[in-house]
């Protein structure tokens, strides 16, 4: 899937009071809209994204930016948010097949809640996230007056994001621009062309901040939530035989072209006890039954590209890697000098930086198979962190 992003941050913030922009103010410390980039740069279906923003509020939003290389295109917003994702969409390369659109505001969205929307809307062609109303809803005349209640049974309150196959989106735009309609969110455009429309369940918790009484229970939510962090370890381990001509590879890096290990992949037995410890810690099959051996595509396969797939699954799970501890046991050859190669190659497949891996290698001192150097061992250790609020997101599709 090749999913696009627009997200909304042009707002005039007038329910919020004060002069500044609501997405710029900070909560916890760092900008609300940080936490909605956030989201999207670490969702794996998510190739690019683009910020609409209000002129003012330019220098500021680029400086946000700057964290998150998925941001592709900065605009700026119209009057009415419809103007905003109309100014959005002009900047979406044309091969992008889904769209997803989100309110700089909602600062809450996870990953996870995200790839949901998106598979539902590259099923039925739109789809939006959101829960059932527990409030009984009444229809009131300004003076307060009660006109009527509705029926809850079918009442639901939609959030961000909304998602789209790109054609659908682009198809409701023209019409709605063509009739001179406006609505107050996208799907209503699509269900007014007669297209299907599905709500994908979410948390009452991805809220809005429009008002200061929002802000508060967004930092309320923000301080429970960041006590509550699920911590996870996992052990990995591999042992290939060295074999004259093959290429030695050991942390995606090539460390000799005469002696290497033998195996049905590009046999990095690093790669792998790391892959397996990552897996174990998540609770997920080892490589054994991801990648096995008995599959054609993976002969000769690139570990790299493997634990990349790896990272990807884990992700859309949820969970995030926090470090590696990995031990080498090789007689042959020195391991040392390549070992900061390794390390680069490993943070940018999990998207760590290099000091969150350790890497270190010993000899097996003469004993055994391994001490007459017929092969390399590799131990491997992973930690992995999830926000709580990521499961409860795991909704379940309508
Ligand atoms: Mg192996």
């Amino acid at each position: 899937m090749s999913a696009w992003a627009i997200i909304l941050a042009a707002g005039r913030s007038e329910r919020f009071g004060g002069s500044r922009n609501k997405v710029l103010a900070p909560l916890g410390g760092k900008p609300i809209l940080g936490y909605s980039l956030r989201a999207f740069q670490e969702c794996p279906a998510i190739s690019g994204i683009v910020l609409v923003i209000s002129p003012q509020d330019e220098q500021e939003i680029h400086r946000i930016a700057q964290d998150f290389p998925k941001v592709k295109s900065i605009t700026y917003g119209g009057v009415t948010r419809q103007e905003s994702v109309g100014a959005g969409l002009a900047q979406i390369p044309s091969e992008a097949s889904l769209l997803a659109i989100h309110d700089g505001a909602r600062p809450f969205i996870t990953p996870l809640m995200i790839t949901e929307v998106l598979k539902t809307a590259e099923e039925i062609g739109a789809s939006v996230i959101g829960y059932p109303v527990t409030d009984t809803i009444k229809e009131v005349r300004e003076e307060g007056e009660v006109l009527r209640t509705l029926p809850r049974e079918s009442l639901w309150a939609v959030q961000t994001p909304q998602c789209f196959q790109a054609e659908v989106l682009r198809e409701a735009y023209r019409r709605a621009r063509q009739e001179n309609f406006i609505a107050t969110d996208d799907v209503a455009l699509v269900e007014r062309i007669g297209k299907p429309v599905k709500i994908v369940r979410g948390p009452a918790w991805n809220i809005k901040i429009t008002t200061q009484e929002d802000w508060e229970v967004a930092e309320a939510l923000l301080r429970r939530w960041e006590g509550e962090m699920a911590w996870r370890v996992g052990y990995g381990y591999d042992i290939h035989r060295l074999v004259e001509g093959r290429p030695l590879i050991l942390g995606g890096v090539v460390l000799s072209e005469e002696r290497g290990l033998e195996g049905y992949s590009d046999a990095d037995a690093l790669l792998h006890a790391v892959m397996d410890a990552l897996l174990g810690a998540c609770g997920l099959p080892d490589i054994g039954h991801l990648f096995p051996n008995t599959d054609p595509a993976y002969k000769g396969a690139s570990s790299l590209s493997l634990l990349k797939e790896v990272y990807r699954q884990i992700t859309e799970k949820g969970w995030v890697p926090v470090n590696l501890d990995v031990t080498v046991i090789a007689q042959w050859p020195k391991i040392a000098p390549h070992i900061p190669a390794m390390r680069e190659k490993i943070a940018q497949a999990l998207n760590l930086s290099p000091d969150q891996i350790g890497i270190k290698a010993t000899t097996h001192e003469g004993l055994d198979a391994l001490g007459r150097g017929e092969g390399i061992a590799v131990h491997a250790v992973a930690s992995v962190c999830q926000r709580l609020g990521n499961r409860a997101s795991a909704p379940p599709v309508l």
